[in-house]
């Protein structure tokens, strides 16, 4: 049995980056992985330039006596050479003048505007008020990483460093399918055995929620024959298939063969629950991941399997889910599979978060992750004891 670091890891080396890199507009980049580290080809801020209005003088010059003022400096205009023993008129992110090391703020100064001269009230340091040339960024440094989904902080550091393209990796595409003779689409009549596909709805949104293009393949028919077509059409469409339902061992089922007959599968026991083996092969050299049927272990090996599959396909960084340590609201023997909880969690009388679980904790009950905002890790052997710490996992947004 592999553990679900170790499936983990094998599937992130069973396959390489496959979405070449393009150039887009910079305004198209929201949500997109960068190809390459973005390196910035100048300073940010360019200049010296001041970080209050007020006036820029030399600290030294500051006497008793009242100063001169020699020059107005807004931002965006090109300041002369500060004359010795006077002082400039500055505002916020106007240019230091050479010979000027300090900017006074305006509340520290007595001025009129019918007259140019300033009296400096306060003692000035060199330095003060100043914003450095190249203190947010050096001409070289990078501002965003290679295979980082971009997000808008990023986007407005390319954009501080005046790039408007951005070379990024091309959308990952994701085929998606569900089977089950049982299975009928929302909006339809159900009838005697049948349930509605939730799997569809849920795998097609978290794809699209993690920004990869979705091939909605629905339900396949069946039978062997519809099987294989639809999914040697899907690998010849996409970068990764990924089916639910129908990987428990010994079920009547037709993905199992079709994937052996047109590509290569191996049924892995991963060392998990929720999540009954899980399907893993090849049709050509494009992925198959078969999640299980039930919703709850069909999100849960998705979140936990699927996402670093994807990530690795795109060419984008994966990062674990980070967990913290809460206390534990329940007692639960030990487990020879490691568990996934469903647990929602609130600080009690001593401000200390403590994570209480839903009742059921079945697979079937997908009542029970909505319930949740996160899930504990159970680790093999670990015995949970109420009130001792416990591996806490939020789920944001619907994700780990
Ligand atoms: P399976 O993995 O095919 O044995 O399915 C396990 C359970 O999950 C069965 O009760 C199925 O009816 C249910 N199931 C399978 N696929 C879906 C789906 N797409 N949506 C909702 N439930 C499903
Ligand atoms: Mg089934």
């Amino acid at each position: 049995m592999l553990s679900v670091e170790q499936a983990r890891q094998q599937l992130i080396e069973s396959v390489a980056v496959v979405c070449e890199a393009e150039s887009i507009a910079l305004s198209n980049a929201l949500g997109r992985v960068s190809a390459s580290d973005v390196v910035s080809s100048i300073f940010v801020p360019p200049t010296d330039n001041s970080a209050m209005d007020g006036f820029a003088v030399k600290a030294s010059d500051v006497k008793d006596a009242p100063l001169t003022i020699s020059q107005r400096i807004p931002a965006g205009s090109q300041p002369q050479a500060l004359q010795a023993g006077t002082a400039a008129r500055i505002f916020t992110g106007g240019i230091l003048p050479e010979g000027a090391d300090a900017v006074v703020i305006q509340e520290n100064c007595d001025y009129s505007a019918q007259s140019d001269m300033v009296k400096i009230n306060s003692v000035v340091r060199a330095g003060e008020n100043i914003r450095p040339k190249g203190q947010d960024i050096s001409q070289g440094s990078v501002v965003v990483e290679k295979n980082k989904r971009l997000n808008a902080i990023d986007l407005g550091l390319i954009a501080s460093v005046g790039n408007a393209i951005v070379s990024v990796r091309r959308t990952l595409k994701a085929a998606i399918f569900s089977t089950g003779d049982e299975l009928v689409e929302p909006g339809e009549v159900l009838m005697d055995g049948q349930i509605y596909n939730s799997n569809r709805t849920s795998l097609v949104a978290l794809c699209q929620q993690l920004g990869y293009q979705v091939i909605d393949c629905g339900i396949i028919d069946d039978t062997f024959e519809a099987t294989k077509t639809a999914l040697q059409q899907a690998a010849d469409r996409a970068d990764i298939v990924i089916s639910s339902g129908g990987v428990s061992v010994g079920e009547e089922d037709h993905v199992k063969p079709a994937v052996q007959e047109i590509g290569s599968l191996d049924l892995w026991k991963v060392q998990m629950k929720p999540g009954k083996p899980v399907a893993y092969g090849k049709i050509g050299d494009v992925p198959f991941l078969g999640l299980p049927g039930n919703p709850v272990s069909s999100y849960i090996v998705f979140v936990l399997l699927a996402v670093p599959l994807l990530a690795r396909l795109q060419g984008e960084q994966y990062k674990a889910p980070t967990s913290y340590r809460v206390l534990s609201g329940f007692d639960k023997p030990k487990v020879s599979r490691q568990e996934y909880i469903r647990v929602r969690i609130a600080n009690n009388d001593d401000g200390v978060t403590v994570a209480r679980r839903f009742n059921n904790q079945s697979s079937g009950v997908m009542m029970s992750l909505t319930w949740a905002d996160g899930l504990v890790r159970q680790r093999v052997d670990e015995q949970i004891v109420a009130g001792e710490t416990i591996d806490y996992l939020p789920i944001k947004q619907g994700l780990l």
